[in-house]
């Protein structure tokens, strides 16, 4: 017998164990959460390399409806966040509901049976009534093509994979990008390597971070009453204020500019080296980098900026286009992630048999990020356009988890009937929303993982948390169809 499962969540990231919390809290027993990997945490468990940190505080880097950690400091680093994922796993007795080592390989919708039809890619098969997709957006790492790549005769990795049986110490290491992973490496690198290479296609706007650890009269007060609620609040007002710094022009986005300007002065003396990080596109095109140890770390004599860009990798190091060879021991890839296909799974299959591929044969998009017509009963958690450039992504997703429940509980008021978003209704949010985003930093002259290159954002959410929280409050069946099976055709004999 096939197991069979009322809703199938895919990933147990942040995403698919918030889910997976809500849907208990509300009576949901008949749930799994598929991870193809052999332990919990998303971005967390995989991300690893050294400085690797959260950019939003640690305050507001969780879920409200969760008990807050007693963080150590401002901003958390990888293995505390890590560690308090795994205690909040153990709090709400999820793990009898979570397959590790299980990765979704294809789903096929069943018009029939009003099924989907999940296959791992180890070939077990189950089925769930409601898949929610739970994949990430920054989980499949990205290398760029560059030719020569496996050539190279010492040791490369990339900044998710990090190999940390490979030693740094006194070697000549490349990192190729960088971008906010690797502005959090870089730092801890430069500090062991005997010389750093750092390979930059575009410079970056860089603003103060200010972390540090919390005093023991902190710690006290976060333990117990308001103190961290405030604080959280607090963060999050002053987060929801930076987004107007995202539409070129603005007085809050020359404020940031002057900012990083200042902060880049104070931080580098070197005029020349100064000119080469300060970027030339509008502020917040690109992810903007919170560091007060990137700046100082490229002004170390042990490393070296290189602007040329990369035309080969070859056996002994980088070749950059005006043909110099830099001969290193080491090569970093702080290049990114494959941001933009939003497919966790190889093929995905709705009504009529078309895949999810043919329906985004143009670009990802979907129903205020989480529905696509012609795919009944398919959710996304950190769908197309529902990242952000200035607050903690933990906001969006909860906005997401309280419609998805009002979504699955208007499915069990209609007597199981499946829910498709309509097309036309899917057209209209992302024609106004594409239009939305045009006046945006993000369509700037910048290459960034927010967008393709054609210059069509499928990353970012057109407004702020507020906006987006007002948009998902209330689930409009008007946009909705309740769809029918289609007519069960005589079987022969
Ligand atoms: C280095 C780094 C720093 C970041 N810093 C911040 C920050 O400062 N602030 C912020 O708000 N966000 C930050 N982010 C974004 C971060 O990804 C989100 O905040 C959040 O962790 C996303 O959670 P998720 O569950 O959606 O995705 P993920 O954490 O990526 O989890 C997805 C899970 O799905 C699993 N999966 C994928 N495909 C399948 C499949 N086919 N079958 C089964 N399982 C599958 C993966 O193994 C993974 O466990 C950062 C991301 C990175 C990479």
């Amino acid at each position: 017998m096939t197991p069979h499962f009322k809703i199938a969540i895919v990933g147990a990231g942040f995403a698919g164990l918030g889910m997976a919390i809500r849907l208990k809290a509300q009576g949901e027993t008949s749930f799994v959460v598929l991870e193809k990997a052999g332990r919990v945490g998303g971005t967390w468990r995989d991300n690893t390399y050294p400085g690797a940190a959260c950019d939003v505080q640690s305050h507001l880097y969780w879920f409200s409806f969760d008990a807050q950690p007693n963080w150590s400091r401002i901003y958390p680093l990888q293995p505390e966040i890590l560690a308090n994922i795994d205690a909040m796993v153990a709090r709400h007795d999820l793990l009898p509901n979570i397959r590790l080592n299980a990765e979704l390989g294809s789903a096929a919708w069943d018009e029939r049976d009003s099924v989907w039809r999940l296959q791992l890619r180890d070939g077990r098969m189950l089925e769930a009534n409601i898949v929610i997709t739970a994949w990430g957006q920054l989980n499949r790492p990205s290398i760029p093509d560059f030719s020569g790549v496996a050539n190279f005769a010492g040791a490369w990795f990339h900044s998710a994979q990090w190999n940390h049986a490979v030693q740094l110490q006194g070697k000549r290491v490349a990192s190729i990008g960088n971008g906010p992973s690797a502005a959090q490496f870089i730092p801890e690198i430069a500090e062991v390597a005997g010389h750093l290479t750092v390979f930059q296609r575009s410079p970056n706007y860089i603003v103060p971070r200010q972390d540090r650890a919390y005093t023991e009269e902190e710690l006290a007060q976060f333990a117990t009453g308001p103190a961290r609620a405030e604080s959280r609040e607090l963060y999050y007002q002053e987060h929801e204020g930076w987004f107007p710094a995202f539409y070129p022009g603005t007085e809050r986005a020359a404020e940031f500019e002057a900012l990083a300007r200042a902060h880049l002065e104070e931080q580098v003396a070197d005029p020349v080296l100064r000119e080469r990080l300060w970027p030339r596109y509008p502020l917040g095109c690109k992810r903007l980098i919170i560091s007060d140890d990137f700046l100082p770390a490229m002004a170390r004599p042990n490393v070296t900026l290189v602007t040329e860009h990369i035309e080969c990798i070859e056996e002994k190091g980088v070749r950059t286009k005006d043909g110099m060879l830099h001969d290193v021991d080491v090569i970093v890839y702080g290049t990114g992630f494959d941001t933009l296909q939003f497919l966790g799974a190889g093929d995905i299959t709705g009504r009529g048999g078309r895949s999810l591929r043919q329906a985004w044969h143009a670009a990802p998009r979907a129903y205020l990020g989480m529905n696509i017509a012609g795919f009944p009963n398919l959710f996304m958690l950190y769908g197309p356009n529902t990242n952000l450039g200035h607050n903690s992504i933990l906001l969006m997703l909860e906005c997401q988890f309280e419609y998805i429940l009002q979504a699955v509980n208007a499915i069990d008021q209609h007597d199981g009937r499946p829910l498709d978003v309509r097309s036309d209704a899917l057209a209209t949010f992302n024609r106004r929303l594409q239009n939305d985003l045009q006046a945006t930093a993000w369509a700037g002259s910048c290459i960034s993982w927010y967008k393709t290159a054609d210059n069509l954002i499928t990353n970012n959410w057109s407004g702020s948390v507020e906006d987006y929280r007002a948009r998902t409050s209330q689930l409009d069946l008007n946009d909705y169809e309740f769809v029918e099976a289609p007519p069960q055709t005589a079987r022969a004999g």
